[in-house]
């Protein structure tokens, strides 16, 4: 991985960081719902949804290769970020 790449993965993740954080807010603490935000990155829509079980928040925007997340705690009630960013398409709900 290049240099560059390498700075353009970082502000990725940077942006998700902040996506993730907008999603937090709009769920108000709720699990297991889902909901759309404005993306911040592109300003289209960005969908998301929070996991029942743990909070972590999964997130989509409508525009391809533009944000996209996984966020996965370890276990149960775990809040450990290991963001996965990712090109794969669907949602793991
Ligand atoms: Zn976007």
């Amino acid at each position: 991985m290049s240099e560059q790449n390498r700075r353009m993965e970082h502000e990725r993740l940077g942006s998700i960081n902040h996506a993730m954080g907008l999603c937090r807010e709009d769920a108000k603490g709720r699990l297991g719902v889902s909901g759309k935000i404005g993306c911040p990155s592109c300003g289209t829509a960005l969908r998301y949804a929070v996991s029942v079980t743990n909070g972590c928040i999964w997130g989509k925007c409508e525009t391809g290769g533009c944000l996209e997340w996984i966020e996965q705690g370890e276990s149960e009630g775990c809040h450990t970020r290991c963001i996965k960013s990712t090109t794969e398409t669907g949602s793991p709900m």
